[in-house]
């Protein structure tokens, strides 16, 4: 048991894979004096936005930073409200949080885990500034429905795709559909820029000038470019210095690194590579359990590519003959499989309970979330390391 469960523990922990090619790339910058957001970065931002079918991508240091600076662009501030999903990081609820403004959460779709576009309608207010879809666990919200609310209440949409980089919706990539597109490259997520790392997608021109500012300090450079400052900015006449600095407001340091971003050019060149493999595993996972009662396996919605960031299931404790917490317990113990629990439903957690969210609020989320595991998924896994897991779950059925 213990060699399996410990090849098994360390495959579920690392989404990311790394070859010579991200060491090649690293060293090349290293060896350039690794510098901050040059031209690496602006090499992986042109082909990300490319990738995503859209003019403009910025680098930033992490997915948070993201979702943050989207809501920064959009000028949210104290007493604006914004609509998001229970079922996410924390992240997508904190970026507005931390900006003064409130969340309202919206039900969840049981079949997806997405955000039930049926329900956004009812918790719009007079304040709510932006909807913040979550394209959870690697497939894309209803999006026609949700960005035809958004026009209807002149509200923007802030995509969190930090779980879907490379899915698709109806033909467009995840991402490009909203005002602003949110990826992350944490370690975890389906490609990674050494750890950490994120990127914004916008087609809007005046949302990525503000973006580009508020990642560093809203540096203007005037007389010529630096390495921060990729915009066009205005070329001012000069007199007789040869450069000066300005800076439009208070912003942050949200900049990604060069040999991050020389390794997602990489990542990126691999992504859809990745992404099959873990299609197919999900695919050979999904054969291995279809039959077994009280399990209910993610399915993937019309005009959606899913890229199986994570396997949901959600476990009948009758029919399955075993609860949630016991087949957690079980997995591991006699296993040695680490099942995830992606996620507590935010309104449940102590940061939203004492801003006034209550248990019972949003029954689908809390329903799902006492059934649901999150199984081990990524584009490494053998045949035999997969046969094993479902081996593994088959034998824990009892009913
Ligand atoms: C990972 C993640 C984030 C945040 O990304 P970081 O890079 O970790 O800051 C936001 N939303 C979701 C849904 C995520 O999974």
């Amino acid at each position: 048991m213990s060699t399996p469960s410990l090849k098994f523990d360390l495959q579920i922990k690392y989404g990311t894979e790394y070859g010579p090619e991200e060491e090649a790339a690293l060293l090349d910058v290293l060896r350039k004096g690794a510098p901050t957001s040059g031209e690496a970065c602006i090499q992986f931002e042109q082909e990300f936005a490319a990738y995503c079918g859209v003019p403009h991508a910025r680098a930033v240091s992490n997915g948070t930073a993201a979702l943050f600076l989207s809501l920064v662009a959009l000028g949210i501030k104290p007493g604006d409200r914004v609509i998001t999903t229970p079922m996410t990081w924390i992240a997508t609820a904190a970026a507005a949080v931390t900006l003064g403004a409130e969340v309202d959460f919206v039900d969840i779709d049981p079949e997806t885990c997405n955000l039930d576009p049926r329900q956004i309608e009812e918790k719009i207010t007079p304040k709510t500034r932006a909807i913040l879809p979550v394209h959870l666990y690697g497939q894309c919200c209803d999006m026609d429905a949700i960005l035809e609310i958004a026009r209807r209440h002149n509200l923007a949409v802030i995509e969190d795709a930090c779980h879907s980089v490379g899915a698709d919706y109806k033909g467009r990539k995840a991402g490009s559909l909203g005002l602003t597109g949110c990826f992350s490259f944490h370690e975890q997520k389906n490609i990674s820029t050494l750890g950490e790392g994120g990127m914004i997608v916008t087609s809007d021109p005046a949302v990525f000038e503000r973006i580009a500012l508020y990642r560093s300090h809203c540096t203007r450079v005037y007389g010529r470019s630096t390495k921060y400052c990729s915009l066009d900015e205005e070329k001012l006449p000069m007199g007789k210095r040869f450069w000066w600095q300005d800076f439009d407001d208070c912003g942050y340091n949200f900049r990604m690194t060069d040999v991050q971003g020389a390794v997602g050019v990489v990542q990126l060149r691999k992504l859809d590579a990745l992404n099959a493999r873990r299609i197919e595993n999900a695919a050979h996972i999904s054969r291995g359990l279809q039959d077994l009662p009280g399990l209910k396996l993610p399915t993937v919605a019309a005009g959606c590519k899913h890229v199986f960031h994570l396997y949901p299931v959600q476990i009948d404790p009758v029919k399955f003959g075993m609860d949630r917490d016991d087949f957690i317990h079980t997995m591991l113990h006699e296993k040695g499989i680490k099942v995830g629990t992606h996620y507590t439903p935010l309104h449940l957690t102590t940061a939203f309970k004492k801003r006034g969210t209550r248990k019972g609020q949003l029954p689908v989320a809390e329903a799902v979330a006492s059934r649901l595991v999150t199984l081990p998924i990524n584009p490494r896994q053998t045949r035999e390391a997969l046969n094993y897991l479902i081996e593994s779950v088959r034998s824990l059925h009892r009913a």
